[in-house]
């Protein structure tokens, strides 16, 4: 193996220029040349690219974002699109790419792979931890420590002013980031894609809830059903005429800032096992750490959406919130 790709694709996540470092390192101790695409898909459809050196990747493992830049790539999706990222495989003598990104960007990993027979390794980067094969992808530690630190602050005002506090959280899908956000920071009830009968849960909810206690935080995935926090809070404003409810948009704030110590040692982690696995023959396969070890799972596998949320975890939210 001489030379190989590198993308970041889909949203970004925090740890991403950690795992970029990794890959980087990991491969110039090795000898093998890694060439960064710009944009995720979209840098190999132009053939827009960097050398990644020792020296390009100093001075990255603290920042969030991404210094290739990220994409959703509209025209990579189409037959064309995925051609034209061949012509620049065999053009620049690729031996092998690794991406980081999500359950899309492996799919578009198959897709490529279709084309052409480039072994294809990919590293876990998004901040919704909704993939198979991992314990926790690069970018989730980062942002739910984001959410608290922020819900943290907000809940000072909300026992000021007695309100009670509708918080969106992200995921569009999926609602880890706020049930773990929510255990962290003594949250009353969440709702979530995954969950139906959520709000009519918390309007029984609240018949057991402590009447000297007026102030509350809900936390709302931005996918869950009623139309996120927005929905959720006109309809309780409703339902609860007496309270004071204000609805806060987390937004973007999530995403950003240094990564936490344990998503630079993850991602450094999945950034050199990416490099080694390319090395070793693995092909069209994810890394992951479950339970502190290295794991490989087919793209196939790790893209296919479950719910995993943690059943016992929304229990104990439910216990420790009453
Ligand atoms: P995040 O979890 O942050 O959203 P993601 O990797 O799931 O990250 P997507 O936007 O879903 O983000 O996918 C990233 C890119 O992967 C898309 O913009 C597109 O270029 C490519 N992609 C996704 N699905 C396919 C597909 N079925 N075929 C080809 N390419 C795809």
């Amino acid at each position: 193996m001489k030379k190989i790709g590198l993308i970041t694709s889909g949203g970004d996540a925090p740890g991403m220029n950690a795992c970029i470092r990794a890959v980087v390192r990991t491969a110039c101790a090795e000898h093998i040349e890694v060439l960064g695409f710009y944009r995720g898909y979209e840098g190999l459809v132009d053939d827009d690219h960097v050398k990644l050196t020792k020296s390009k990747v100093a001075n990255i493992i603290h920042r969030g974002g991404t210094i290739l830049k990220t994409a959703r790539s509209e025209r990579f999706m189409s037959d064309k699109g995925q051609q034209m990222a061949v012509t620049t495989i065999i053009k620049n003598q690729l031996d092998g790419l690794i991406v980081i990104g999500g359950d899309g960007s492996f799919r578009g990993a198959l897709a490529l792979s279709s084309h052409y027979p480039l072994p294809i390794v990919g590293c876990p980067g998004t901040i919704d931890n909704d993939l198979i094969g991992t314990d926790f992808t690069i970018g989730y530690d980062t942002a739910i420590n984001n959410v608290v630190d922020a819900i943290d602050k907000i809940r000072d005002t909300a026992e000021s002013h007695e309100r009670i506090f509708v918080i969106e959280v992200m995921g569009r899908d999926a609602g880890l980031i706020a049930l773990r956000s929510a255990i962290a920071c003594g949250a009353e009830a969440i709702l979530i894609p995954e969950r139906k009968d959520d709000f009519e849960f918390l309007l029984e909810k609240k018949k057991s809830w402590r009447q000297t206690k007026k102030s509350r935080i809900i936390i709302v995935a931005e996918g869950d059903e009623h139309g996120g926090a927005m929905g959720i809070g006109n309809l309780l404003k409703k339902e609860w005429p007496d309270f004071d409810i204000r609805i806060t948009i987390l937004g973007h704030i999530q995403r950003g800032g240094n990564p936490t110590c344990m998503e630079r040692v993850n991602a450094s982690l999945m950034g050199y096992y990416a490099v080694k696995a390319l090395q070793n023959g693995h092909a069209n396969e994810m890394i992951g750490i479950i339970n502190k070890q290295v794991c490989y799972t087919p793209f196939k596998e790790a893209v296919k959406h479950i719910e995993n949320l943690n059943s016992d975890m929304l229990r104990i939210l439910d216990v420790l919130s009453s």
